[in-house]
């Protein structure tokens, strides 16, 4: 037995009510019967959205071409979504056309895997036509009917399939990897951007290793072809998961070898935001550069990153770097502490001398002033404690 939520119970006992079916769908109860916390519960019904609409007094039209109608319950939203039939696919992602049914087996038949194409609800238990419970129990991917077809008919099935595998870690049944390298060269009528949300799904997810999934399965050269050399040239993917689970720790992870360029173009190809590939870049840049343990090094370093950054820089040194830094690297971490305890000056704009306050003090304004503050800010950070103004007004007139 399922415990649904009670506002989605109320609902479906709602449709119920007024002669219709509904069963809670997909993800939850895949979810629910791993002892998973589901992340939104999707209810799937035999009225048609008109009739849904109808029925509840606050509703949202959030799909309603593809028959979803969101339901608002104690400010949450429910998808109510009609049983239906998926039409042709005109670009390997989009369906032509939806036809709406009246039959709860034709909506499961249109899903992706038997794991996601349950349903259940309290009056009439789980309907699992297509096996997916033994298929959860032994932890496999398969597909609903015909691989090849449904990779056909929506090439992200394919990035979906491999994602699942890497967030419940399971293995993808023979069959459907089979098709997976039949049918990827359509993986070429994917956007970059759905590419992008299943890969970075599947790298914060707990078995981050399954990336060499893409690879192996041929997929990567119709994704960018950058990313498919960084893949083959990829090694130590087991460390992977030591990161945290985070965006810009996964991919730095995975791209460290390359130069920081080269990281930079390819999840720009992959249209990742900018603060995840400057933090990446960063990342990369750096995680291979040694930090001796002295507070002048330090305190460079620490000039050129956030806070937060700079603790994620030497996390990552601590994962990835080679044993005999790792004693040094602790002193580092020591040392950081010290500074940022210690309130030393790290950042420009905490400089005791403004540019504006060397123009007062009579220098010409222009390029030069930018070259002395350079100076005086890398005495800052080899002397702190000249991080005073009369100290520095002095040495700018020497300079
Ligand atoms: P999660 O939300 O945890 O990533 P989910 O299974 O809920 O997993 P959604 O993308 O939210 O995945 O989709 C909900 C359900 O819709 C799926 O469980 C599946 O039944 C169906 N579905 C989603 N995308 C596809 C697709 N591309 N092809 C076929 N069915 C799909
Ligand atoms: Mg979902």
């Amino acid at each position: 037995k399922i415990l649904v939520p009670q506002a989605a119970g109320e609902i479906m006992e709602q449709l119920n009510t007024h002669g219709f079916e509904a069963y809670v769908v997909g993800g939850c109860v895949r979810d629910s019967l791993l002892m998973r916390t589901p992340e939104d519960w999707d209810i799937t019904t035999s009225a048609n959205p008109e009739q849904v609409k109808a029925i509840f007094p606050r509703t949202v039209d959030t799909g309603i071409q593809h028959g979803t109608v969101t339901v608002l319950a104690d400010k949450v939203g429910y998808e109510v979504t009609t049983y239906r039939i998926d039409g042709e696919y005109e670009d390997g992602r989009h369906p032509k056309s939806v036809e709406f049914t009246r039959n709860l087996t034709e909506d499961l038949r249109r899903r992706d895997f038997t794991i996601n194409a349950m349903a259940y609800s309290d009056r009439d238990g789980l309907v699992d036509i297509f096996d997916g419970q033994k298929d959860l129990q032994q932890g496999i991917i398969r597909c609903v009917g015909n691989a090849q077809d449904r990779f056909t008919e929506d090439a992200l099935r394919i990035l979906r399939a491999i994602r699942f595998s890497a967030q419940l870690g399971f293995d993808i049944e023979e069959e459907t990897k089979k098709a997976i390298t039949v049918i990827a060269p359509n993986m070429l009528k994917v956007s970059r951007e759905r590419i992008q949300v299943e890969l970075t799904k599947l790298l914060v997810s707990n078995h981050p290793e399954k990336i060499v999934e893409v690879y192996e399965s041929k997929i990567a050269p119709y994704i960018c072809e950058s990313f498919n050399q960084a893949l083959k040239t990829f090694s130590g993917v087991e460390r992977l998961k030591l990161l945290p689970a985070n965006k810009h720790m996964r991919w730095a992870g995975l791209l460290r070898h390359q130069l920081p360029e080269v990281s930079v173009s390819i999840l720009r190809e992959l249209k990742l935001d900018n603060d995840t590939i400057n933090q990446v870049k960063t990342l990369v840049s750096l995680w291979n550069e040694e930090i001796p343990a002295k507070k002048p090094d330090i305190r460079k370093v620490m000039s050129k990153l956030t806070p937060e950054l700079f603790s994620d820089l030497l996390l990552f040194q601590t994962i990835f770097s080679e044993k005999s830094y790792l004693d040094t690297l602790k002193m580092v971490e020591e040392y950081a502490k010290e500074i940022i305890r210690d309130g030393d000056c790290i950042h420009r704009k905490d400089m005791a001398v403004t540019g504006k306050e060397l123009i007062e003090a009579g220098r010409k304004p222009g390029p030069k002033i930018g070259n002395v503050l350079d100076t005086l800010f890398e005495e800052v950070i080899k002397n702190p404690e000249h991080n005073q103004k009369d100290y520095l007004m002095n040495l700018a007139e020497k300079l």
